[in-house]
């Protein structure tokens, strides 16, 4: 464990986030499900503003941008996007710029993290198309910034780099659980590009521990997520100069909680952020950690795992997104 500290030493970091976060159980919840063990590891509470996923990745690509001199902080993606909004507010925290490219069209009234990002004055626009157009509508942007005397940084959801965020936090939750006098035996958590959950099996394999790391799917193209995830989980490991190799079957996605699509928020989803709410005081988002719980508690009903097992649900995070969804939470 000390070895693998020591590597992730190596790498430039700017501190952006509370770490580690809180490993808790979730007793009520566990007792209410009558199943095994069910623990919460709390990355909703990272920091920087609202917490989540990507303020672990960014701690590592935030500080590449910053070597390579980086002024102006390029990112995108849905307007709820937490990915965006972290980046900007880590921007602004180390005082760059930020642009956000939006795939969808401006909404009459701001919210949850479309009205953060107004806040933290990024500059936001909206483009109706589909990702592959806007693979190329980021490069056209890119090179007006250039242009205009900008030294812009484009920041993907995840990355080889972003993922050592989370072999950290593999290695946060293995001496958690060591101190404990547990054992993992599953991790649970939302998918949605993959660094998650490649940081976390190559933690797993660095450590030798043999926990199985589940990704429920947000993405209905989880062929791709699956792909992805593998990708991004032997450039990390390159990275951080190993020689195994993590091979197909190590990435375990399930997508059956992709519901009608990213954004959608059905009936199902809301119950569990509600059960969640008022058996462990713990609030989920409507796009990735509902669907994600909403997993674990069907796999837990479904007997998928032993009584005495110990499962630990990632909480990745999204909370801003709460208040977009008013409406069918109100229901
Ligand atoms: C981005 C995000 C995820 C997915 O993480 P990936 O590393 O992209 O798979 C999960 N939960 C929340 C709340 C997120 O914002």
């Amino acid at each position: 464990m000390k070895n693998l500290r020591n590597v992730i030493d190596q790498f430039p970091r700017v501190k952006l986030a509370y770490l580690p976060t809180p490993l808790e159980e979730m007793k009520q919840l566990s007792n209410y499900l009558r199943g095994p063990r069910l623990w919460i590891k709390r990355d909703d509470l990272t920091g920087l503003v609202f917490g989540g996923n990507k303020v672990r990745k960014l701690e590592f690509v935030m500080a590449d941008a910053l070597e390579k001199g980086a002024n102006t902080i390029v990112a995108g993606g849905m307007i709820q996007s937490n990915h965006a909004f972290a980046t900007l507010a880590a921007a602004r925290k180390l005082g760059m710029k930020a642009v956000l490219l939006f795939r969808e069209r401006k909404p009459q009234e701001y919210r949850g993290n479309l009205l953060l990002d107004h806040i933290f004055g990024a500059d936001i626009r909206f483009f109706k198309a589909d990702w592959r157009t806007m693979a190329d509508i980021n490069k056209k942007i890119i090179k007006t910034l250039i242009a205009e005397g900008y030294v812009p940084y484009y920041v993907p959801s995840s990355s080889p780099l972003g993922s050592i965020g989370y072999v950290n936090a593999m290695l946060e939750l293995v001496e958690q659980a060591d101190s404990l006098g547990i054992e993992i035996n599953y991790i649970v958590h939302a998918a949605g590009s993959g660094g998650t959950q490649a940081g976390l099996v190559v933690g797993n394999k660095i450590l030798k521990r043999s926990v199985k790391v589940i990704g429920v799917s947000v993405e209905p193209d989880s062929k791709w997520l699956h792909t992805n995830t593998l990708q991004i989980a032997n450039g990390c490991i390159k990275l951080l100069k190993r020689n195994s190799i993590i091979r197909s079957q190590d990435i375990i996605i399930i997508n059956d909680y992709v519901e009608r699509g990213y954004k959608a928020l059905t009936s199902q989803t809301a119950t569990t952020i509600k059960v969640v709410a008022e058996k462990e005081g713990i609030l989920l988002d409507p796009i990735y950690t509902g669907k994600a719980m909403k997993g674990l508690i069907d796999l837990v009903k479904s007997r998928y795992f032993k009584k005495q097992d110990n499962i630990v649900f990632v909480h990745t995070g999204g909370t801003p997104a709460i208040f977009a969804y008013g409406t069918i939470l109100q229901k």
